[in-house]
């Protein structure tokens, strides 16, 4: 191997690593177990306390995945797969971050990991072609790779509700648990949210607290999980098909092992249509968007029918027919916002000590020092989880002081929402990667991210290889990447409504965050590149900042 740093290309002062990896989660500690692996000299510098990224940060009960577990773990250690046996199809975050600190052990990435690290500076040296990287615990360091894997779910987000912070009592944010167990028993306890995180913590709140008020702002279409644990028989599948399940991981459109039904509604008369809706309500997590009817997420009509069944179900569970209709959306279509998938969500609200708040009949006027006050009165809380949500996909960028070629800051060039090149670079910001952040995929996370995540490395390795020591797309491929994701989202299932563009933060651009080509269009485009030699970047030697497309 032949590091980068050190002064063969001329440098006056070498970079303390050759990449630096910001953020433990998933994304970040498999950037890390790359770049080491091909030879780079890396560090990951964290915020928290832990590694897992979501898994350590969302650990309030009942958070777990959406995604099969084995969908979701790593794919790039056939022993590492076989070897850990998940106990749910849909582990739970205690053990989700159990795998991940197994995953940091098992391959020695332990010493190269720096916690309690949030970066708050990172500039770019334009003489010496490195980034300079600073930390709110006062560490600093250089770096000539700088690769954001910071999330897209990594910022809370608190709504402005008036006197937020009078509240005297115990008030906890979801995606900022703490890691001491919060005891609900005999406490009257506010949630404000019904997003995936919300109806996740619902059900378990409402067994221990004395009293739950759930604040609802928007319903959302939720449908069972249909979680289980994995018998012996399907773990003993599970490992022996592991090149199969990896081969379907690694190219389908999605992510998923669900495949694609091969009907419409319109092909099936109105008993066989209720019968599929039935299979389909009791179908694994996100089959019900994938193996659904293959109309149900794009015709108005199908889409009506399959809302109606679910409306129907809703009504069959809960037992007061007005907090039936509170729950029931009226404002956007299944598939419109990323659908919960929930366990006893709606049968929660038969419990005697659970009530729910319409927000939308009685907002919330201001928060006090004992409760909640709404255009209906005052409710006296000792416990208020905020399950609100996050500052989606740019969020985390957005706040790292990340400044690029000529005292250009990211949100300076991001103001009008991002502009990226496969949803890894951004043209000002040479050597500069984000996998896992905005214009990423869609689809089950680890599986594009990952995809990123080979592509950042192989382009490091594509530079070394030829003696370069920069790179930075053009201009003009950041502007036909972006084009297609903002022409792709008119014609997205997604809605406005939905946070995928950002309108559930004030004053946020409202632009498409993810990528509207999805999977599919990243691998063509990733192909492209690698075909044309790196076209699309200019890449340079910083010493003397000869530059080249080959
Ligand atoms: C409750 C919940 C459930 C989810 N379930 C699923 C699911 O089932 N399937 C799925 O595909 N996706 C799911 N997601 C999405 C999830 O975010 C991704 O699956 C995945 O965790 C993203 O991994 P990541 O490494 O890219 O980012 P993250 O896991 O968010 O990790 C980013 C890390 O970067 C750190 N960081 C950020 N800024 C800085 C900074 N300035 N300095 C230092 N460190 C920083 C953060 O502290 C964080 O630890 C879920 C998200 C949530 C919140």
């Amino acid at each position: 191997m032949t590091p980068l740093t050190g002064r063969a290309y001329g440098h006056p002062r070498p970079p303390d690593v050759d990449v630096l990896v910001v953020g433990a989660g998933i994304t970040g500690i498999y950037q890390l177990y790359r770049a080491l692996e091909a030879g780079f000299s890396a560090e990951l510098w964290e915020a928290g306390g832990g590694v897992g990224g979501t898994w350590y940060w969302n650990r309030y009960p009942g958070a777990r995945f959406d995604s099969e577990s084995y969908t979701y773990a790593y794919l790039f250690s056939k022993e590492l797969f076989e070897e850990w046996s998940w106990c749910e199809h849909f582990a739970e975050q205690p053990e989700i971050e159990r795998y991940l600190n197994h995953v940091v052990d098992r391959f020695d990435l332990d010493r190269h990991i720096h916690l309690g690290a949030r970066v708050t500076a990172a500039t770019y040296d334009e003489p010496s072609g490195t980034w300079t990287l600073t930390a709110g615990d006062g560490s600093t360091t250089s770096a000539r790779f700088l690769v954001a894997a910071t999330g897209v779910l990594s910022v809370p987000y608190f709504p402005d509700i008036p006197g937020r912070h009078d509240f005297g009592g115990e008030s906890y944010h979801t995606g900022l648990w703490p890691t001491t167990p919060v005891d609900f028993t005999g406490k009257r306890v506010a949630v404000i949210g019904t997003g995936s995180s919300g109806v996740q913590i619902i059900p378990l709140i409402a067994e221990e607290a004395a009293s739950l008020t759930v604040y609802q702002r928007t319903p959302n279409w939720c449908t069972p999980l249909n979680n289980g644990p994995i018998t012996a028989a399907e773990q003993a599948h599970l490992q022996a098909e592991f090149e199969a399940i990896k081969e379907i991981l690694d190219t389908s459109p999605a992510g998923f092992l669900h495949q694609p039904h091969d009907r419409a509604s319109t092909d099936d008369p109105p008993a066989e249509r209720r019968a599929f809706f039935e299979k389909m309500w009791r179908s694994p997590g996100f089959s019900k968007l994938i193996s659904h009817y293959t109309d149900v997420l794009f015709d108005d009509r199908a889409n009506a029918q399959w809302c109606e069944f679910i409306a129907d179900k809703v009504r069959g569970i809960v037992r007061d027919p007005a907090v039936a209709e509170k729950l029931i959306p009226k404002d956007h279509r299944f598939g419109e916002k990323r659908p919960p998938f929930v366990t006893g969500y709606y049968e929660t609200y038969n419990k005697p000590n659970v009530s729910l708040v319409d927000l939308q009949e009685t907002p919330i006027v201001d928060m006090t020092a004992a409760g909640i006050e709404t255009a209906d009165g005052v409710r006296e809380f000792d416990i208020v989880v905020w399950a609100t949500g996050f500052d989606f996909g740019t969020g985390a960028l957005l706040r790292m002081g990340i400044v690029g070629r000529g005292g250009l800051t990211l949100a300076e060039h991001w103001s009008e929402g991002p502009r990226t090149f496969l949803g890894i670079q951004t043209a000002g910001f040479p050597n500069l990667f984000f996998p896992g952040g905005p214009h990423a995929a869609a689809g089950n996370n680890p599986r594009y991210n990952g995809d990123q995540v080979d592509f950042v490395t192989d382009t490091l390795v594509h530079l070394r290889d030829r003696g370069y020591d920069s790179v930075e797309v053009e201009p003009t491929a950041e502007q036909r990447w972006t084009a297609m994701i903002d022409r792709g989202a008119a014609k997205s299932t997604f809605g406005e409504i939905s946070y995928y563009f950002g309108t559930n933060i004030p004053g946020k651009p409202k632009k498409y965050l993810l990528n509207s080509g999805g999977r599919p269009k990243l691998f063509a485009m990733i192909d492209e590149v690698v075909a044309n030699g790196y076209k699309a970047f200019r890449l340079a030697r910083s010493a003397d900042s000869s530059t080249s497309s080959a």
